[in-house]
């Protein structure tokens, strides 16, 4: 082997390694590592960009992102409820990011207005009843569960997850605090039962007349009903006739240290386009983001609803506020 030979095999080695090198994203995800692998998957053979992903809870990524700085790997964070996203941003973990892809598919209201993160799919935190019990005509808005019609009726997740926390947060932008402390404190008085856990436990209760009415995550009764197609619990969309169905986001931003900014943006950007939308909210038996990518028929079985379009960033900015509110409000 020549010298010279030797040498351009060397570089070309090393040039291949560096083309490799920078078609990589390194993505942090407190999604599912099913509901997301097929989706990247399909991806890489679209593209030939490897993904990493590294899966965990939404608290412990975000601190491992804290902590690691601007030695971090991740180009990506995806995390679920806008109150995280707006965590990172506010931590200084996210990159601002102005993209006319992200901004013509994602409606305003499921964005940061900083273009420090996107929405990517859309949870309706929803009212549920039992279809033995209650007539959907008896329903209409989140307020009026607390109305005493629905004394000892009403089921409801803890205070201490994020996702109430995001509702009571919308709820003050809406209304504001004296207003809303007043709904929450006639919702308590409504419980049937102490807050449950989780709201696939609020589901089972409404199934099983524990309760009659209560609020939870729409997907999660879509995974119920997949499972017991005959599960006497339907959904109800509430405040059609004023601010609309409360709704919060699973989404992603590229990180202020990403390694491989530009191709963490071209992912963000096709996780946004009509095909990826409808793999990446289908999957969870969420809604799209993105409007014009098909629901999943479960899901659209359900029908059309008006969501409330005050923008998500509102759910970390007032969480604080709502938590206290809560608290004092007696919602345990
Ligand atoms: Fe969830």
């Amino acid at each position: 082997m020549t010298k010279k030979w030797w040498l351009a095999a060397v570089l070309g080695l090393s040039s291949i390694t560096q083309a490799q090198a920078a078609e990589e994203v390194v993505v942090y995800s407190a999604r599912i590592e099913n509901l997301i692998k097929p989706l990247f998957d399909a991806y890489t053979r679209e593209t030939g960009v490897k993904i990493t992903t590294v899966t965990g809870k939404e608290g412990p990524l975000l601190e491992r992102l804290k902590a690691e700085g601007a030695k971090t790997p991740a180009d990506i964070l995806l995390t679920v409820d806008a109150g995280n996203l707006w965590q990172a941003a506010q931590l200084g973990l996210l990159a601002k990011v102005d993209s006319k892809i992200l901004n013509g598919n994602i409606p305003a209201h499921l964005r940061d207005p900083d273009g420090q993160w996107y929405g990517l799919s859309v949870r309706a935190r929803s009212i549920i009843y039992n279809t033995r019990k209650v007539q959907p005509g008896e329903l209409s808005t989140y307020e009026d569960l607390g109305n005493a019609k629905w004394n000892k009726r009403l089921c409801l997740r803890s205070s201490k997850k994020v996702y109430n926390q995001s509702l009571v947060a919308m709820m003050i932008a809406r209304h504001g605090a004296e207003k809303t402390a007043a709904i929450i404190q006639s919702w308590v008085a409504n419980l049937a039962a102490p807050p449950f856990s989780d709201d696939d436990s609020v589901i089972k209760a409404t199934a099983a007349g524990q309760c009659d009415v209560g609020i939870v995550n729409s997907y999660y009764l879509g995974r119920l009903q997949k499972e017991q197609p005959d599960l006497p619990v339907a959904i109800f969309w509430p405040n059609q006739q004023d601010g609309g169905v409360h709704v919060n986001v699973s989404g992603a931003g590229v990180t202020r240290y990403a390694k491989h900014p530009g191709a963490a943006l071209k992912l963000l950007e096709w996780l946004s386009s009509d095909k990826a939308q409808k793999l990446f909210a289908g999957a969870n038996l969420e809604f799209p983001a993105n409007p014009r990518a098909p629901t999943d028929p479960l899901v659209a079985a359900w029908g059309a609803f008006k969501q409330d379009n005050i923008n998500v960033s509102e759910a970390g900015k007032r969480q604080a506020e709502a938590v206290m509110l809560m608290d004092r409000a007696g919602y345990k």
